[in-house]
């Protein structure tokens, strides 16, 4: 028998990319967004050079610079000027985060919003819900969740992401969503979302750092890819509308484990840490930038990813990094 020479199909750039199976694409990217009250508000997080926290002016401009670049999906990230024990400012109607939406929607109606829906960022003691002697209480938290999204649906929102772990919240939003005569709105739930340390800039960003405590009790065990799979079933049953794992580099088993057995699009969260660390890097020349974040978001893709939030979505599509890929 004759040797086997797969090198023939990777001599020219031109061959490898014809036979290339994976591919990243702007209309498979999510850039997030952090909002916050006030006016000429531009405030840079140290620990995510080049994300910054803005406020809604700002935020607009941002969305339109972006949308010139053809990024079109965005998720939404509020940070109130005020927090109580119960997360009120979560579903205030006159939110930063509700009216954020209502302007994005009415100057570029093309974009898709999607906002995330948690306790977290309103609530004093920063955990994800109704914290009572210690613990976070599952169902009290159903409803308020539920307020939450109706209130971001309301504003305009295309889809609605719950990322707060507790049992049963697709279900109680997807009632109170289609009570509400919002029944059009998705819901993209963070279905596998790991007690993780790569969230670590991202909770500097949004200062939801949990003033007691950890999410363990309500966020998933690293050690568990099963689990991840019961967790999307239980969800896709509630009637998620997509599924989500995260963080995505440290769990593309996962992601591979869900995109077989999910019949609904998967999303994966590059998240925080993941982006500090390639920027870390080639901070201290340990990394060529470009080629690493290329090689992290074709793995995320890769490993069965449909769609991608990740903060490197802007530097990607400006830089046009993604014309050379691999070159
Ligand atoms: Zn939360």
């Amino acid at each position: 028998m004759t040797l086997y020479r797969p090198r023939r199909l990777r001599t020219t750039q031109a061959v490898r990319d014809l036979v290339s199976e994976t591919a990243i694409m702007p209309s498979r990217l999510i850039m997030p967004h952090f909002v916050r009250e006030g006016s000429a508000v531009r405030e840079a997080i140290e620990t995510m050079p080049g994300i910054e926290r803005v406020c809604l002016d700002n935020l607009l401009r941002d969305v339109e610079a972006d949308l010139a670049l053809g990024i079109r999906s965005l998720l939404l990230f509020g940070i109130p000027d005020e927090k109580d024990e119960a997360g009120s400012g979560a579903w205030n109607a006159n939110g930063i985060v509700q009216r954020a939406v209502t302007a994005i929607k009415k100057r570029f109606p093309e974009i898709c919003v999607i906002t995330d829906v948690c306790l977290c960022e309103y609530t004093s003691h920063g955990h994800c819900g109704v914290a009572h002697e210690g613990t976070v209480l599952n169902d009290p938290t159903l409803e308020l969740l539920a307020k939450t999204a109706l209130s971001h649906a309301v504003a305009g929102a295309d889809m609605v992401a719950p990322s707060d772990m507790m049992d049963g919240r697709v279900t109680a939003i997807r009632d109170v969503l289609d009570g509400g005569g919002c029944s059009d709105t998705a819901i993209m739930a963070y279905a596998a979302k790991y007690a993780s340390a790569f969230y670590g800039p991202f909770r500097d960003a949004a200062g939801s750092t949990p003033q007691y405590g950890d999410r363990k009790s309500y966020q998933m065990d690293c050690r568990n890819a099963r689990e991840a799979e019961r967790e999307v079933m239980l969800d896709l049953d509630e009637g998620a509308d997509i599924v989500m794992v995260k963080p995505a580099l440290s769990y593309l088993d996962v992601i591979y484990r869900v995109k077989a057995i999910s019949p609904v699009p998967v999303c994966a969260y590059n998240v925080s840490g993941e982006y500090a660390m390639v920027k870390a890097a080639a901070r201290l020349g340990m990394g060529d930038e470009r080629r690493l974040i290329l090689e992290i978001l074709t793995s995320i893709f890769r490993a069965g990813a449909d769609m991608v939030i990740s903060y490197h979505t802007r530097e990607l599509l400006k830089n046009k990094w993604l014309q050379e890929l691999m070159a």
